[in-house]
This record gives structure tokens, C-alpha cells and sequence, in this order.
């Protein structure tokens, strides 16, 4: 990602790879970012496709991989879970079958 400040331009600059059409910046924000040093401000620009139709199918593809990421991540803290019950749980064991020899 050290190209992101050239690359964003001429990536605007290209039609758009899944219809041809231009694309336009919808919107810009300051995003913060944590750094070791402190928090530093990074621009960011939604870049959207031009045509309607074209940006809405990506729209709904995004927010399908979104929906895809969270499921993948709520299964794997569940099962993160699983893992520390099971640990504490063999760790309880092993104390008491160790109080129990003992
Ligand atoms: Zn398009």
C-alpha cells in the first residue's frame, strides 16, 4: 500500500473495469488511524462508478462480502471461545485429578 496516494488518482482516472463508465469520488472523509506514534488522520475517498445500474450490483456484492467477513468472524470468536472453555476446563481437570493423586 506505498503507492496508495498515486494509485487512487489514476485509479479514478480509468473508466470503470466492470461497465466502461466513468467513475466519480461520492465522498471523502478523514479516517483515524492508531499509529505507534499517535493517532494520524488518513484521507479516504468512496469511489463509485458513474453508472447506476453498475454500482448498485456492486453495492449488493459488497455488502454481501461484508455480511460474508462478519459470519466467518462471529464463527471464528465462537469457536475461539470453544477453544478457552476447553482449555480452562482441562486446566480444572488437571488440578483436581492433581489434588485427587496428591
Ligand atoms: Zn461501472
Amino acid at each position: 500500500m506505498s503507492t496508495n496516494g498515486t494509485s487512487s488518482k489514476s485509479y479514478i482516472e480509468q473508466p470503470c473495469d466492470r461497465c466502461g463508465s466513468p467513475k466519480v469520488v461520492s465522498e471523502t472523509w478523514d479516517q483515524a488511524h492508531e499509529t505507534i506514534s499517535g493517532t494520524s488522520t488518513l484521507k479516504v475517498s468512496q469511489i463509485t462508478c458513474t453508472n447506476e445500474a453498475c454500482q448498485a450490483e456492486f453495492d449488493k456484492n459488497r455488502a454481501e462480502e461484508v455480511m460474508r467477513i462478519n459470519e466467518k468472524k462471529m464463527k471464528k470468536e465462537e469457536q475461539d471461545k470453544i477453544r478457552k472453555d476447553n482449555i480452562a476446563q482441562t486446566i480444572r481437570e488437571r488440578k483436581e485429578s492433581k489434588l485427587l493423586t496428591n
